[in-house]
C-alpha cells in the first residue's frame, strides 16, 4: 500500500466542510477591509527564502524542502508566503500603482519539521499583507481585522501580544546588548544555543531550554522597548501610536518585550494573537512589520505589515458551534429510478430539480430501490423521489420522507416548489 508522505495528510469530507467555512469567513471579513486575494507559486527559488527569511533562521537552516530540479536550479517548496508575496510585488512593479496593496492568501506551506501533534510537514496558512503604508494605523487595522475574523469563528477572550523590534538603526545595538548578556552567561547555554549565539544572538530567545528561558525572563535581560526612546524615537512613537489605536479599538493587548519571532525580516511591530483556553504554546498566528524586506529583494523602499495564521491549528481549536454548523451537510433529495427503464425519466427529473436550485443525490438504483434508499439516507438525503412507469403515465412521482418512510404521490408539475418547501 502506498501511503501519504510522512508529515502530510489528507483532509477528507466532512472535515473539508469546516475548512471551507473557515476560508469563506476569512474571504468575507478580509473583503470588508478592502483586501484582495493573491496566489503565488508553491515552488520558489531557494535564494528567495535565504535572502528574506534569513540564513540563520531555523526555517532556512534546517526546515526547508529544497531540491535541484532537472534544469539544475535550486528550488524550495515555500515554508511561508510573505516572501513570495514580496517577490511578486517587486517582479510585477506593483509599487507603480501609487497606492497601498492589501493582499491575502491561503494555501499549503512546507517545513521539514519533526512531525508531532499539530505540527506537519505540509500545513496551511491564511495570511494577509499590506504593502506601501508605513503608519501604525495599518498595524492596528490588520490586528482589528484579525479580531473580527476570529470573532466570526466564535473565538472569545482574544488578546494580542505586541512588541517592537526596532529598525536597522537600533537592531545592532540591541543585538550587541543581547550578545553581551548571553556571553556572560555562556555556561548556561547548550550546544544549539551557542551556535545560535554565534550566528544571531536574538535566536537564543526562541530557545526551548528551561535554563535559558529562565535567563531570558530575568529582570536584567535587555529589552528593545527600553532602548527605543533614546536610540530610535521614531520607532518609539510608532509603538506608542499603535498602543493608543488598540486602546481606542477596544482590543485587549499586552506588551511582551521578549516577543521577537523567528524571521529575520521584521522591523518595529511584531505580534501574536491568543484566545481564551488555547494556552500560550503554539500561538494561533503571528505577524509583524517588515519595512526592509521589499528593498532587500531588489524592489523600491516599501513598508509592509502582515500576519500568518496556522490554519491546521485554527481548525483544530475551532469553537464547537462553528464546527457543528459547518459539518451539517446539505439536506438533499434522492432521485431513484424504480426500474432500469425509468433511468432517462429519473435523470430528467434530477436535472429539473437541480436547475431549480435543489441539491440532488442521484441513484442509479442498480442494486434495487431498497438499497438505493438506504444508501441515500446514509449520505444525508431527507426526501426520496421514486420515478416509476406507472406514475409516469399519470404525470406523477412517489415522494418518500426518509425518516418516517411515509410516502405520497405528487404531480410532476410544480414538483420543485413543493419539495423546496419540505427541505
Ligand atoms: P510562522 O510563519 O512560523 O510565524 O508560523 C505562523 C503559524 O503557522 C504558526 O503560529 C502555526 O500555527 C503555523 N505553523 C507553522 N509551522 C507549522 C507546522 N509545521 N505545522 C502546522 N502549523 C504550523
Amino acid at each position: 500500500m502506498i501511503t501519504s508522505v510522512k508529515g502530510t495528510r489528507d483532509l477528507l469530507p466532512p472535515d473539508t466542510r469546516v475548512w471551507n467555512r473557515v476560508e469563506a469567513a476569512a474571504r468575507d471579513v478580509f473583503a470588508l477591509y478592502g483586501f484582495d486575494e493573491i496566489r503565488t507559486p508553491v515552488l520558489e527559488s531557494t535564494e528567495l527564502f535565504v535572502r528574506s527569511v534569513g540564513e540563520s533562521s531555523d526555517i532556512v537552516h534546517k526546515e526547508m524542502y529544497t531540491f535541484t530540479d532537472r534544469g539544475d536550479r535550486s528550488v524550495t517548496l515555500r515554508p511561508e508566503n510573505t516572501a513570495g508575496v514580496a517577490r511578486a510585488y517587486v517582479e510585477h512593479s506593483l509599487a507603480q500603482a501609487g497606492r497601498p496593496w492589501k493582499l491575502y492568501y491561503m494555501g499549503p506551506q512546507f517545513r521539514y519539521e519533526r512531525p508531532q501533534k499539530g505540527r506537519y510537514r505540509e500545513f496551511r496558512q491564511i495570511g494577509a499583507e499590506v504593502l506601501g503604508d508605513p503608519t501604525a494605523v495599518m498595524d492596528a487595522e490588520v490586528i482589528v481585522m484579525l479580531f473580527d475574523f476570529l470573532g466570526r469563528l466564535g473565538f472569545t477572550g482574544l488578546s494580542v501580544s505586541i512588541n517592537s523590534v526596532g529598525t536597522e538603526a537600533t537592531r545592532p545595538a540591541y543585538v550587541e546588548a543581547v550578545r553581551t548578556f548571553f556571553s556572560s552567561n555562556e555556561k548556561t547555554l547548550g550546544e544549539d544555543d551557542r551556535r545560535r549565539l554565534a550566528d544571531n544572538p536574538l535566536r537564543v530567545l526562541d530557545s526551548k531550554d528551561p535554563a535559558v528561558k529562565q535567563l531570558v525572563a530575568s529582570e536584567t535581560f535587555p529589552k528593545m522597548v527600553d532602548l527605543l526612546p533614546t536610540l530610535d524615537p521614531a520607532s518609539d512613537a510608532h509603538h506608542r501610536e499603535l498602543k493608543a489605536l488598540l486602546v481606542a479599538s477596544k482590543v485587549t493587548f499586552k506588551e511582551d518585550p521578549l516577543l521577537v519571532r523567528g524571521l529575520d525580516y521584521y522591523t518595529r511591530t511584531v505580534f501574536e494573537v491568543t484566545a481564551e483556553g488555547l494556552g500560550a504554546q503554539n500561538a494561533l498566528l503571528g505577524g509583524g512589520r517588515y519595512d526592509k524586506l521589499i528593498s532587500d529583494l531588489g524592489g523600491p523602499k516599501t513598508p509592509g505589515i502582515g500576519f500568518a495564521i496556522g490554519e491546521d491549528r485554527l481548525v483544530d481549536v475551532l469553537p464547537e458551534p462553528f464546527r457543528k454548523k459547518a459539518l451539517e451537510g446539505m439536506r438533499a433529495i434522492a432521485v431513484v429510478p424504480v426500474g432500469s427503464a425509468d433511468m432517462p425519466d429519473a435523470w430528467g427529473i434530477a436535472r429539473l430539480l437541480r436547475g431549480a436550485g435543489l441539491p440532488v443525490d442521484f441513484h442509479s438504483g442498480h442494486r434495487g430501490v431498497g438499497q438505493a434508499l438506504k444508501s441515500a439516507e446514509k449520505s444525508g438525503a431527507v426526501i426520496a423521489v421514486l420515478v416509476g412507469q406507472e406514475e409516469g403515465l399519470r404525470g406523477t412521482v412517489v415522494v418518500k420522507t426518509l425518516a418516517t418512510r411515509s410516502q405520497e404521490e405528487l404531480p410532476r408539475e410544480g414538483l420543485a416548489a413543493v419539495l423546496q418547501a419540505r427541505l
